[in-house]
């Protein structure tokens, strides 16, 4: 039977099982791009094991990282996303037994993530020692609307007996992480305990302020009880609260609680106490958040029209999917999106690659506000990329950081990390993908064009014309997408970004200096720009090497083909993922993918290569990559299904939409994988629907395959809102908004009024 029934709209678990409880804190996790709440019951469990969160997005400490032997350059400081004084505790105790689903004598317990309505609630009936039947239910939310709220809601009835009711919490400190100290994708063993600074308790609220170590963040949380009489109770590490209540046969009683988070760093905020006691006291009902996310949520779900006919899990499956990298995303233009969002703490809260090569399509057609927003972190934190450029040796350019929270470089492991400068060519290609969707100049004249201006003068900078290449720009000693292969010559994808982005540099400051000559100006005194310069990017883009194919294969990079064959059925099941099984010699030296790269640049920049060559060489990869990485699969399925092979490209789908929701990498519980719940939008919409738009034109070519009976979404593009519904008859196209506008379908031009 399945661990959640097919729902469409909603994740509900029946009954309670202690060894799910770490993954189902991550699968109900509820966030608004700022507070993170791993799903923790409210009343903890002292019998399983739990793995509690909470989290502010883009708050951490930080600590310099200790090397055994040190070189220059190397990155100096983890920084670790903290886990922030737990406030949503709400302990029920009837006649002084404590509520705890290991040990009472609790039933028809069930809890259920409502995608449309935003929130995870749960109910049961609880029959206490001393006789009373009391039926009970919470229901916490995370505001989409009001960034520094949460709330929760406790209703409590007395079926039969009588009991004397308490319900009590507490605002106290963090809990330090746990997990696997030599799993590299976890984030075990740091000390991140947070100083007290202050702690209130004033009538109905309370409070507390702490500081982290040594990154000069003030974290203030307060709750504010409604609905109950209370007392409260300030200590020196804690703050209390309870009520009491005697409730007989056939009485009731219900109780909110506003939560309150905000956070500041070196002391820009001397108001943040007050404000966050006044955010909290003033929050508005219960009633007016559930009504203001619904109305969140209809707006986004609307945006994004998804349906599949004919396969409930799935549109489950990608439901949760688009749920999670929504709530997860920031908003302010300061914070970004996680690896694993704001639902555990593994990658340390750290945002890679992933937004801008995975998460940024969906948003850049479904919910392009959103993503400009997430584009402007990067535009924020260019002063620390071009600081990082000039430390590795580029006088000029900015090299952005290939895992980090506030823009400093956090690999300890700069094979896999800091050489990885796709980085700045997947910013500059989602710059100009966000740009080519939206047509928004004012953001390319604001930040985008000069995130272009210098990730172009870093490739620049980090290539030459080789004359062992006959003159050819190549770009060595870098780690492409691919983690098993690094530190290589010409990474085929690698110098894709960079070709198109020595480009789009270019074209965003002609196109600036034609429709916006004041930013323009502004621009090139601020960066030192000059055509010149783009003269150059010109060229180097128009002599990139690639490296040749051999009998028809492209090798991924130039010596990927000579690397020692390492057939993957010889790799036995239990030594995967190789990377915490073998030593990184072992692997780099070996013909073995841990994830797609070249079948990336495939699908991105399709145009460079004939349907042929894309046949071989998707089996190809397809032999010799482990799919290590989750971000993997969904790629694979996008090229499958382009080259028409729809049941390999089916398998690869389904193997990532439910990833999480069945825990099929068994890692749920260190948080959800964001990379791959967006890559399953994609699978969708570029795989199966086929959709493309490179240079102003917008193209579809779906296909349904047989296991469903139709599917549809919708596509935001230059002001236009579009639905695509694809059944085994045929396709369907419907501009719902916008002015007439002509796509392809299967090549053929198709005009939508
Ligand atoms: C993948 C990277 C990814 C990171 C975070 C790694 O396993 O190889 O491509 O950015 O996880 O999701």
């Amino acid at each position: 039977m399945a661990k959640f029934p097919y729902q469409p709209w909603e994740i509900t678990e029946q009954g309670f099982s202690p060894r799910d409880l770490r993954e189902n804190e991550s699968v109900f996790a509820l966030s608004n791009g700022f507070i993170g709440l791993r799903g923790n019951l409210e009343e903890g469990t002292a019998g399983a094991d739990s793995i509690q969160g909470s989290f502010l997005n883009g708050v951490f400490d930080s600590e310099p990282i200790v090397y055994g032997e040190k070189a220059y350059g190397y990155a100096k400081n983890h920084e670790t996303i903290c886990n922030v004084m737990d406030a949503k505790g709400l302990i029920p105790c009837a006649d002084g037994e404590r509520l705890d689903l290991c040990a009472s004598d609790v039933r028809d317990h069930r809890r259920v993530l409502d995608m449309r309505a935003g929130t995870l609630s749960r109910s049961f009936t609880w029959h206490t020692k001393s006789g009373a039947v009391l039926k009970i239910e919470m229901t916490r939310l995370v505001s989409l609307t009001r960034q520094e709220l949460a709330a929760q809601r406790f209703a409590c009835t007395c079926l039969e007996g009588a009991c004397a009711l308490t319900l009590s919490g507490s605002i106290h400190p963090a809990v330090i992480a746990e997990g696997d100290p030599n799993d590299p994708r976890n984030a075990a063993g740091k000390d991140r305990s947070l100083k007290t600074l202050r702690t209130a308790a004033d009538g109905d609220l309370i409070a507390m302020a702490q500081q982290t170590k040594n990154s000069g963040f003030t974290i203030a949380c307060a709750i504010l009880l409604r609905g109950l009489p209370v007392s409260t109770e300030a200590q020196e590490q804690s703050a209390l609260w309870s009520a009491e209540r005697k409730l007989s046969a056939g009485e009731s009683v219900c109780a909110e609680m506003s939560l309150c988070y905000t956070a500041a760093r070196f002391d820009k905020d001397p108001a943040q106490w007050e404000k966050t006691l006044k955010l909290c006291r003033t929050a508005p009902d219960f009633d007016i958040l559930l009504r203001e996310q619904r109305e969140t949520l209809d707006a986004f779900w609307n945006g994004v029209g998804l349906d599949i006919q004919g396969d409930d899990a799935l549109l489950q499956g990608l439901r949760f999917n688009l749920f999670h990298i929504y709530q997860s995303a920031g908003r302010d233009g300061r914070r970004n999106i996680a690896a694993k969002g704001l639902t555990g703490e593994g990658y340390e809260g750290h945002t890679f690659w992933d937004t801008e090569a995975y998460i940024l399509p969906v948003f850049i057609h479904t919910d392009p506000a959103l993503a400009r927003k997430l584009l402007e972190y990067r535009y924020a934190i260019l002063p620390k990329a071009r600081e990082r450029a000039r430390e590795l040796g580029h006088p000029k350019g900015a090299l952005y950081a290939w895992r980090t929270i506030d823009g400093e470089e956090c690999s300890a492991y700069f094979p896999a990390g800091t050489a990885q400068y796709h980085i700045d060519g997947d910013i500059a290609h989602a710059v100009w993908e966000y740009f080519d969707v939206t047509e928004d100049l004012d953001f390319l004249a604001d930040c985008g064009a000069e995130i272009l201006v210098e990730t172009a003068r870093l490739y620049y900078d980090l290539g030459f014309f080789s004359a062992a290449k006959g003159g050819q720009f190549v770009l060595n000693c870098v780690t492409g997408p691919d983690e098993y292969n690094v530190m290589v010559n010409n990474n085929v994808y690698t110098n894709c970004v960079a070709e198109e982005n020595f480009r789009s540099a270019g074209e965003a400051m002609e196109l600036l200096r034609l429709e916006r000559p004041e930013a323009y100006r502004r621009l090139c005194a601020a960066v030192g720009f000059t055509p010149e310069e783009a003269e150059d990017w010109r060229r180097a883009a128009d002599a990139m090497y690639y490296p040749a194919p051999v009998d028809g294969i492209y090798p991924q990079d130039d010596d990927f083909l000579n690397r020692k064959p390492w057939p993957l059925d010889t790799i036995p099941a239990d030594k995967h993922p190789l990377l915490i099984h073998y030593h990184g010699l072992t692997i780099y030296r070996h013909m073995v993918c841990k994830q797609a790269d070249l079948i990336l640049a495939m699908t991105q920049y399709g145009e460079c290569w004939t349907l042929e060559e894309k046949k071989k060489n998707f089996a190809f990869y397809d032999s010799v990559t482990t799919h290590d990485s989750s971000l993997s699969m969904a790629v694979f399925s996008i090229l499958a299904n382009e080259i028409g092979e729809i049941q390999t490209g089916y398998d690869y789908f389904m193997s990532s939409a439910r990833l999480d929701l069945d825990d099929m990498h068994h890692n749920t519980k260190d948080g959800l994988h964001m990379a791959n719940m967006a890559g399953t939008w994609t699978g969708l919409v570029r795989g199966f629907g086929g959709m493309r738009c490179r240079r102003g034109e917008l193209s579809f070519a779906p296909v349904c395959p047989p296991q469903w009976q139709g599917y549809a979404f919708r596509v935001g593009y230059r002001g236009r809102t579009i639905r695509v519904s694809v059944n085994h008859d045929g396709a369907e196209y419907q501009l719902l908004s916008g002015a007439p506008i002509t796509i392809r379908s299967h090549g053929e031009a198709v005009e939508l009024r």
